[in-house]
């Protein structure tokens, strides 16, 4: 098509100057949140040669949203320098059709509803492209390069503003039926908890995702379970989970035991996890991560208490070793197995 070729010319170097084509393919990986677009230059093998990072600044304009992709895969096309780019591989945090390459309707992304964005990017690079899920692109991450590497067996959980999963079986990502598996966020620890995003109640993410971390140490202050640290600086409604890290790292008492909590609530959840899917390794990853210290004694109690042995005892727990870089790397390696064969 003529959209195509004009865009592999644009985009694939072959302009009468362009550099002749290196040898040695790259993949472009991508991760595209609802506030943030990351997108990196890696190797066949995963390692990131090149990444940066843009805001998304018109996330609910179609015109605009797609122009802040373009540009940033463009850059990654240029930072290649002449090598062929062997696929395009995105993570979404969007409902999404994965063998379709299409999105459905993000809230957060309004302007991507209906975007069948792997053929988009197609027309627009000239190269293969593919989406996934996010959080399970992250977690792929995580198992080829990162904590479950060598292993065979995968449970993900990433704690941020929600709780995303991903599950590897015998060494593969598993989508299910519907591509909805490994919504692990949204399994209910709590039949009459809060009500969730999702439209049911006390899913695991109402409890332990940083964001309800935070809430409900909020809860605590008010109804005076938690005494907020003397040194409080802003109003009990603006804390975050990052806040209550650093109250934590500086020996607070009432961060420490919400996070105590928000550990046991993991724990209650990934001790049914093994007894589902007993997996080799539990992986905890995402920016609340960083204050396992303060949340894994208490996962790891209620853990040996949830799990049947021997899994109790031979699951490895660990957080995240790839940091943010899980998700382009997992979105780009995922692009190549499904390069070949095609599936
Ligand atoms: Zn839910």
């Amino acid at each position: 098509m003529k959209a195509s070729k004009k865009a592999m010319g644009k985009a694939g170097g072959k302009k009468p100057h362009a550099r002749r084509t290196k040898p040695g393919a790259v993949l472009i990986g991508a991760d595209l949140g609802g506030t943030n677009f990351k997108c990196g230059v890696l190797g066949m093998s995963g390692e990131v040669l090149w990444r940066d990072s843009i805001p998304l600044l018109e996330p609910n304009d179609p015109r605009g949203i797609w122009s802040e992709i373009r540009s940033l895969i463009a850059e990654a096309f240029r930072r290649a320098e002449g090598r062929r780019v062997a696929a395009i591989g995105v993570g979404a945090a969007a409902p999404l059709d994965w063998k379709e390459g299409r999105i459905f309707s993000p809230p957060n992304m309004r302007g991507l509803k209906d975007a069948r964005l792997a053929g988009m990017l197609e027309r627009e690079f000239g190269t293969a492209a593919f989406i996934e899920n996010d959080a399970n692109a992250a977690a792929y991450g995580e198992f080829r390069l990162g904590a479950g590497r060598g292993t065979q067996s995968m449970v993900a959980l990433t704690l941020g503003t929600g709780v995303g999963g991903g599950i590897i079986i015998d060494g593969r990502l598993h989508r299910g039926s519907n591509g909805v598996a490994a919504e692990l966020g949204h399994t209910i620890v709590d039949p009459t908890g809060p009500p969730c995003g999702c439209g049911s109640r006390g899913c695991l993410e109402t409890y332990a995702s940083a964001t309800a971390t935070a809430r409900r140490w909020r809860e605590g202050v008010s109804s005076g379970r938690i005494r907020p640290p003397a040194s409080l600086a802003k109003q009990p409604g603006e804390v975050t989970a990052k806040d209550l890290f650093e109250f934590a790292e500086l020996g607070d008492g009432g961060s420490a035991l919400i996070f105590a909590e928000t550990g046991a609530w993991l724990g209650e959840a990934a001790g049914s996890f093994a007894n589902v899917l007993d997996p080799d390794i539990f992986v905890f990853c995402g920016g609340m991560a960083a204050a396992s210290k303060h949340f894994m004694p208490a996962l790891l109690e209620r853990f040996r208490g949830r799990a049947v042995s021997p899994a109790r005892e031979k699951a490895e727990i660990a957080t995240g070793r790839l940091g943010s870089d899980s998700g382009i790397i997992g979105a780009a390696l995922l692009a190549a197995e499904r390069l070949r064969p095609r599936r």
